[in-house]
């Protein structure tokens, strides 16, 4: 979906993060960087569980037996931000529905605004209370909540900071890595699923996935398939959400950018992530479920516009 281009967007919602500062060019090679390891590791297979594109990106999950272990209890959110954190001035570029049209940092921007709309307006509907969830844009390695992180693991949500991260060049992988046809709901499609993580924190969904982690029908891919649902009642009700003064943020959708959406998540669904990295397809090893599921999911979600036919805890089988 487009940005009316008179739409003002808040950037106060989002933050800069990353070793280098985010926009200064290069990027993704920090001297002296922190090296991942040792405890760490765990950290960052308990992240890993929750992005958007699965572990199978990193060449498997052999060693992912260890994160299902991980209490999370005795992970203490760390300070988060405190190096590389960057002003808010470098989003200066990020005014208008305009700039979000033309530059993917600033879609970010414009499409976590609408999320946040969106949930502060839907939740209360269905007698719940919405905390604002914060976007932290960085570039190249990132220190989270929940330990650090680099760009390959793709776009997360942290619940122990209540924050996502993305690194806004993960769109062009969408597209050269995975597939994908491209277009902005594409785009927009992994923002919201990333805030369907958020609600699913906030419902205390989000645990199951750690209590099951792997297989077809399990926990940790009925989380991921209702964040996609959860990504579909937000398009089925974007055009409602609006700036500050009322100004509606997006244009009305395109069946152009219905296929755009579905085009991604098809592209990220374990069973074409398994055969592009190893060549065959071993359900039992799903994360976040197939292609198909994926797609029938949001689409779900974007026929209702109702969260509660999210529900993929309440089906038998999701595969
Ligand atoms: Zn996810």
């Amino acid at each position: 979906m487009s940005f009316n281009e008179n739409a003002q967007l808040d950037t106060s919602q989002v933050e800069s993060g990353g070793g280098g500062g985010f926009g200064r060019g290069g990027g993704g090679n920090f001297p002296g960087g922190i090296q991942i390891g040792g405890g760490i590791g765990g950290l960052i297979l308990l992240v890993l569980m929750l992005i958007f594109g699965g572990g199978s990106i990193l060449g498997g999950d052999s060693d992912g037996g260890s994160a299902g272990g991980l209490p999370s209890q005795e992970l203490e959110p760390q300070q988060v931000g405190a190096a590389g954190q960057v002003q808010q001035s470098e989003f200066s570029q990020c005014k208008t529905g305009a700039d979000a049209n033309r530059d993917d940092v600033c879609l970010i921007i414009a499409t976590v605004n609408s999320a946040n709309d969106y949930w502060s307006k839907t939740l209360p509907k269905y007698q719940m209370n919405y905390e604002m969830a914060k976007t932290v844009i960085y570039e190249g390695q990132v220190q989270s909540g929940c330990g650090t992180a680099s760009a390959q693991v793709g776009p997360f949500y942290c619940p122990l900071d209540s924050r996502v991260y993305v690194d806004a060049s993960f769109f062009q992988e969408l597209e050269s890595k995975f597939g994908a046809s491209g277009g902005p709901l594409a785009k927009e499609y992994v923002i919201a699923h990333e805030y369907g993580h958020h609600i699913q924190n906030l419902l205390g969904l989000l645990n199951r996935a750690q209590q099951d982690p792997q297989g077809p029908n399990s926990g940790a891919v009925r989380v991921e398939l209702m964040a996609d649902c959860l990504a579909g009642t937000w398009v089925k009700h974007a055009t409602e959400t609006t700036d500050a003064d009322g100004t509606p943020l997006l244009q009305p959708i395109t069946q152009q950018d219905i296929e755009d959406a579905l085009s991604a998540a098809a592209a990220v669904g374990d069973d074409r992530i398994q055969e592009k990295v190893q060549g065959r397809v071993t359900p039992e090893n799903w994360t976040h479920g197939s292609a198909e599921a994926r797609m029938s999911w949001f689409n779900q979600g974007y026929e209702t516009g109702d969260i509660n036919q999210c529900n993929t805890f309440g089906v038998d089988r999701v595969s």
